[in-house]
């Protein structure tokens, strides 16, 4: 067994108890430690002077602790105050939230480190809480350290010092450093200049030298990029390499139909990812495909020509939605498309038992139904297709990759096109949705009005809400969001129940209110929902269960409130539920102060532009990876190192040298690329398997 992968409780100095606290912070085994890295560096020898600091900068100044004081703000708040200088000026350091063992360990006279963001406070420099280290804790049992100017600073957890990370990683690393083997082959640590793994390794906590540092860190943010770009390489090789699909035949009868139906031109966004898609179902291989388009952008009649293609074919096609509501939605809309043609026939698959269903699967069974619309109940086992020769997933990220595997699976290899309503950025698509063929309909159809956006501060409500009011006059719907569903306790934000009492009482009470939110039984939802489109109902009161590509053209207004609270990819996904009709439609995103520089610019770019993937690529920057997906299940890795937005451009580089390898040698057999195969064989196969089907 590799000795690396010893777990970190038998180290010398750890325990069960300390294992717990490194557990915490994701080491579990030596090489996890090892690779635990410093988020900073001390310099002992030369100190910032106070006065020399930089306002909205991040700085570190080593000073003598002159005060600590605890103060009690609001009902069961408090707010720790400690006060530095460095002979000259005094630099406070606030915290607001803290427990007793953190300021034990404070005290008058001791050296302190400190590093942050430096804002003011009453005319004097403060950091809010900045990382810090008493510098004259003598209880480093290493002389090693001792003697350094340069320390590094460790991310840590409670009751974990900085003192002992530093003495276990300096032990782990002299016990362990033999065992560190080279993961990347000699050619690519020549090519981007990388030093040896252990090097590195060595550098990264041990260095004198920090301006070394970026670069050192650079090749294990390279190393993650690259093997998962291998292993997206590889997924996507095998594809087209084994998986045969059907070749179709553009016979120009249903498609050109539909064609000639249509009332509008198509894009010429629409008119090259039709191309793309006919490209692909042409040909010998499966099609694997990701269609981007913002709402409204015209991603149905794409998705439909390729089902008539299969059916010109005498294929099935099936359509998956993540809910009932919208596969209707979709079931409407297709069959209004396809009115002309009668003879092609469609069904919806609900969940459950009801009247008619055993019929349906019947018929989807013998062949006699072309196209089917459903939601989950697609891929249970009770559905039998005749020959599904195409599959469209729409909100694709909705679904988890086994639930994809399955509906693919239910046939031999139909082309599958996967939906996107939710622009995604470049960087992004690259590293979750590498292994697939991409298409984007990156603009809207002519003539659509976008939708006039403010913002306002909830003092400013009534003026929104009279706004408003002319709307509902028109006739025109109405809805609210809000992130919350009942009050709180623990924060203090406006809910969906509190908004809708006042909203159907006190400011619009002649006009019909409704509450959706998402601890409601499905069906209650979707009644709501069906009320709110059949305009028995004039203004929605939600949280943001309301569907992506929900379609209510009477619906002009959408009102946001505590907008600061959202991403801007959410924010645009909420805009776009209105702007469906001929009318103009507004959008108000209302913020409760205080609001922070950060968030006025966040709120700005919403006013500035309509367009999804401008949006998006703003958000990814501003939020991180992280929460770009929100909590749905994403695919995204989780990189130790990289960060897809700063590294874009090693991504970039990383990307296209894995692709040439893998076609250059896709088992990775060539002696070159040894090291390459016992990394990725042992450490990222794994996934591989995850993306197969
Ligand atoms: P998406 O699914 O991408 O959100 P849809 O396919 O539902 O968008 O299209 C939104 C609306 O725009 C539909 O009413 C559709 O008929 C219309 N539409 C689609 N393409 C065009 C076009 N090229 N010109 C005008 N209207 C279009
Ligand atoms: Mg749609």
């Amino acid at each position: 067994m590799n000795p690396l992968e010893n777990d970190i409780q038998y180290l010398k100095g750890v325990g069960e108890h300390r294992a717990r606290l490194l557990n915490k912070l994701n080491i579990f085994y030596i090489e996890d430690l090892l690779e635990h890295f410093p988020r900073d560096y001390i310099n002992r020898k030369s100190a910032v002077k106070i006065s020399n600091l930089q306002f909205n900068q991040h700085c570190s100044f080593v000073g003598e602790i002159v005060s600590i004081e605890k103060r009690y703000t609001s009902p069961k708040k408090y707010q720790l105050n400690v006060v530095i200088s460095d002979g000259e000026d005094y630099l406070f350091c606030t915290w607001f939230q803290f427990g007793n063992w953190f300021i034990k360990q404070f005290e008058v006279g001791k050296q302190i480190w400190v590093s942050g963001v430096v804002s003011e406070f009453r005319g004097s420099p403060q950091i809010v809480h900045p990382q810090i280290e008493i510098l004259d804790n003598t209880d480093s049992k290493l002389d090693f350290w001792k003697t350094r100017s340069i320390l590094p600073v460790y991310p840590l957890t409670e009751r974990l010092s900085m003192n002992v990370m530093r003495d276990l990683i300096y032990k782990a690393f002299e016990l362990y450093n033999k065992n560190i083997e080279e993961t990347l082959p000699e050619y690519i640590l020549k090519k981007f200049k990388f030093e040896h793994r252990r090097i590195s390794l060595q550098k990264v906590h041990f260095s004198q030298h920090p301006q070394e540092i970026k670069k050192l860190k650079e090749r294990f943010a390279f190393e993650e990029l690259f093997y998962t770009q291998i292993m997206l390489a590889r997924s996507k090789y095998k594809h087209h390499r084994e998986k045969l699909g059907y070749q179709f035949e553009l016979k120009k009868t249903y498609t050109t139909k539909l064609k000639n139906s249509l009332t509008f031109e198509l894009t010429s966004a629409q008119k090259k990812v039709i191309r793309e898609i006919v490209n692909d179902m042409t040909s010998s291989r499966q099609m694997n495909r990701l269609l981007q388009g913002d709402v409204g952008s015209g991603k149905t009649i794409v998705t439909v020509f390729a089902m008539l293609l299969a059916l010109e074919n005498g294929f099935q096609s099936a359509f998956m939605t993540p809910t009932e509501i919208l596969a209707e939605q979709h079931f409407r809309n297709i069959s209004n498309l396809l009115s002309n043609q009668p003879s092609i026939k469609i069904a919806l698959l609900k969940g459950g038992n009801y009247k008619g269903k055993k019929q349906t699967l019947e018929q989807i069974a013998n062949g006699e139904i072309n196209i089917i619309i459903g939601t989950h109940a697609l891929i249970q086992k009770d559905v039998k297709f005749h020959n599904v020769g195409f599959v469209a997933i729409d909100e694709q990220h909705r679904f988890g990759v086994e639930q994809r595997a399955v509906l693919s699976q239910k046939n031999k290899h139909p082309d599958l096109m996967y939906l996107s309503a939710t622009p995604i950025p470049r960087s992004l698509a690259l590293t979750v949705y590498g292994d697939l063929d991409v298409s984007i309909i990156d603009e809207l159809p002519p003539h659509r009005k976008s939708i006039k956006t403010f913002w306002h501060s909830s003092q400013q409500n009534n003026i929104v809400f009279d706004k408003v009011r002319e709307q509902l006059l028109k006739g025109r719907q109405v809805y609210i969001v809000c992130p919350l569903i009942e009050e709180s306790e623990k924060i203090d934000l406006l809910d969906a129940e509190t908004l809708f009492k006042y909203i159907s009482t006190k400011i619009y009470p002649k006009w019909k209110s409704s509450l959706l939110h998402g601890r409601m039984k499905t069906t209650e939802k979707d009644r709501i929902m069906e009320d709110f489109k059949n305009g028995k109902i004039n203004i929605l009161v939600s949280t943001t269960v309301i569907e992506v590509g929900i379609d209510v053209p009477n619906a002009t207004v959408m009102i946001i409130e505590h907008a600061e609270r959202f991403g801007l990819s959410q924010l645009h996904q909420l805009r776009g539920r209105v702007g469906r009709g001929s009318d103009e439609s507004f959008c108000y995103l209302i913020v409760h102060p205080p609001i922070s520089e950060d968030g006025r610019e966040r709120l700005n770019i919403m006013l500035e532009t309509n367009d999804g993937f401008k949006i998006a690529e703003k958000d990814l920057e501003l939020r991180g990876p992280g929460d770009f997906f929100g909590t749905e299940q994403s695919g995204m890795p989780i990189y130790k190192h990289a960060n897809i937005v700063r590294d874009q451009e090693l991504l970039k580089q990383a990307r296209i040298l894995a692709f040439n390898i893998i076609e250059e040698d896709d088992e990775l057999k060539l002696d070159k690329n040894q090291a390459l195969s016992k990394e990725y064989f042992s450490k990222y196969y794994k996934r591989e398997k995850l993306f197969e089907f």
